[in-house]
């Protein structure tokens, strides 16, 4: 039975996506030829060579294997980094590891342990900086 509901959900950087069926593997769209869309694993930088493609008569398959376990709680764990980072690009005055936890409630806890803040305080700090208005003059406080 082909599967055609491919979900696409939002990454951690603002205008990137994710792609999955639901099944625990997760891709990012590769490119588009003759009406297929080539899909490769999100963990493709950590040596990963799972790929998938989407067409609407086979819909989505995946046509490499992946060298690791389907993951169920990637699409949580990227919700939760996008919560957190979204509120750094806010440039909210709250401490680092404050955001992580009110953010973290929402979410079942295999999903908080892996979004700590050794892992998230770079990314955090990329946020928060990409959006500081760079031409304002240094506010004083006295
Ligand atoms: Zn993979």
């Amino acid at each position: 039975m082909p599967i055609f509901e491919v979900a696409r959900e939002e990454a951690t950087r603002p205008g990137t996506f994710f792609y999955h069926v639901q099944d625990g593997l997760h891709y990012h769209r590769s490119h588009i030829r003759q009406g297929s869309t080539y899909y490769n694993c999100v963990l493709a930088g950590r040596g990963c060579h799972g790929r998938a493609t989407y067409d609407v008569v086979d819909g989505f398959v995946h046509t490499t294997p992946h060298n690791h376990e389907p993951d169920m709680f990637y699409p949580d764990e990227m919700a939760l980094r996008r919560a957190i980072l979204r509120r750094c690009e806010r440039l909210e005055y709250m401490d680092y590891r404050r955001i992580i936890f009110e953010e973290g409630r929402r979410f079942a806890p295999e999903v908080v342990a892996r979004v700590t803040y050794a892992r998230m305080r770079t990314s955090m700090r990329k946020a928060w900086v990409s959006n500081f208005p760079t031409h304002s003059q240094p506010i004083w406080w006295n």
